[in-house]
C-alpha cells in the first residue's frame, strides 16, 4: 500500500535523524586538540598504566594507546594475518567474496570493536564498517571522544556471507583463528563485541545479547594468557533496525562503562540527558 510505505519511510527517516542527532555533539569538557598525533606512528607515547589510566591533560591521546606492545611488531603481525586471510579458501566465502575484509585500525589500540561479518559495502571496499552501520559506529566512536584511527575494528568473519545471511558455524570455526591472532597482536585493554554473534562467539556462550551486554565479561585468548575485558553491546545495524530510545541509551551506557574502565573522560552532551 503506497500510504503505508510513505508512513514507514517517514518513520525510518525520523528515527535515523534522531539516532544521528543523539550520537552527535558530545564533547569532553576542556579537551585539548592534538592535531599532530599520528595514530600510525611507530614511536611510543609516554608509558601509562594499561587500565584505569589517568589522562595526561597535555596529551589526551596518551591514554588511547596501549603502551605495552610495540606498534611495529603488532603492525607486522596484523599485515601477515591480513595477507593470509586474503588468500584463505577454507570455506566457500573465499570464492564468493569480492574483497577480504581483515579489519583495520591502530595496532596498539586499547579498544577493539568486533562485529559480525562484512556486508556489501565492506565487501566492495575491503574495509570494515563502511556502510550505514559503519557510519553509526563512527558516530559512536566520535561521541566517545575518539577517532576511528584510535581503535581497531574487526569482524568474526573476514568475508561477506552472500545476501548478508548469518554466519554458519563452519565459517566461524574456520575464520575465528584470524581474529584470535589479531586480538593477541593488539592486546587491547577492552574488546567491544558488537551484537550477539560477536559476543557469543568470543565468550563461547549461547546467552542472548540482552543478557550479556551492560557488564564486563572476560575473553579468554588461551592458556597462560590473561583474560581481556569484554563489553558486549547492541550492533549498530540492530540499532538502526530496532530503533528505540532505550536501545540507543543502552549502547551509550555500555560505551560510558568502557571509557570509565579505561580512565578516559566521558563526553557530555549539552542540554540533554545521556
Ligand atoms: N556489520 C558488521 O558486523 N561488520 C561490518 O564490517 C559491517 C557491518
Amino acid at each position: 500500500m503506497p500510504f503505508m510505505a510513505e508512513v514507514d519511510l517517514n518513520k525510518v527517516v525520523r528515527q535515523h535523524l534522531e539516532m544521528e542527532g543523539f550520537f552527535t555533539g558530545f564533547a569532553v569538557r576542556g579537551a585539548i586538540e592534538t592535531p599532530g598525533d599520528s595514530p600510525a606512528k611507530p614511536t611510543r607515547e609516554p608509558a601509562i598504566a594499561p587500565s584505569k589510566a589517568k589522562v595526561d591533560a597535555a596529551n589526551p591521546q596518551s591514554a588511547i594507546r596501549n603502551p605495552q606492545s610495540s606498534s611495529a611488531d603488532a603492525a607486522g603481525e596484523l599485515a601477515a594475518i591480513a595477507a593470509e586471510a586474503g588468500q584463505c579458501r577454507k570455506c566457500q566465502l573465499g570464492s564468493t567474496r569480492k574483497k577480504c575484509v581483515p579489519g583495520e585500525g591502530h595496532p596498539r589500540a586499547r579498544i577493539m570493536f568486533v562485529g559480525e561479518a562484512p556486508g556489501a559495502d565492506e565487501d566492495a571496499q575491503g574495509r570494515p564498517f563502511v556502510g550505514r552501520a559503519g557510519q553509526l559506529l563512527d558516530k559512536i566512536i566520535v561521541a566517545c571522544g575518539l577517532k576511528r584511527e584510535d581503535v581497531f575494528i574487526g569482524n568474526i568473519l573476514k568475508c561477506r556471507p552472500p545476501e548478508n545471511r548469518e554466519p554458519r558455524p563452519d565459517e566461524i570455526i574456520n575464520c575465528l583463528p584470524y581474529l584470535q591472532r589479531q586480538i593477541e597482536a593488539i592486546n587491547p585493554d577492552i574488546i567491544v563485541a558488537l551484537g550477539g554473534h560477536a559476543a557469543k562467539t568470543l565468550l563461547n556462550t549461547v546467552k542472548p545479547i540482552g543478557q550479556l551486554r551492560g557488564q564486563f565479561q572476560e575473553y579468554y585468548g588461551g592458556i597462560g594468557r590473561p583474560p581481556i575485558k569484554l563489553m558486549a553491546t547492541f550492533h549498530p545495524a540492530y540499532l538502526l533496525r530496532n530503533y528505540s530510545e532505550q536501545n540507543r541509551r543502552y549502547v551509550w551506557e555500555d560505551m560510558k562503562k568502557v571509557l570509565a574502565e579505561l580512565g578516559l573522560p566521558i563526553p557530555e552532551r549539552k542540554g540533554s540527558q545521556t
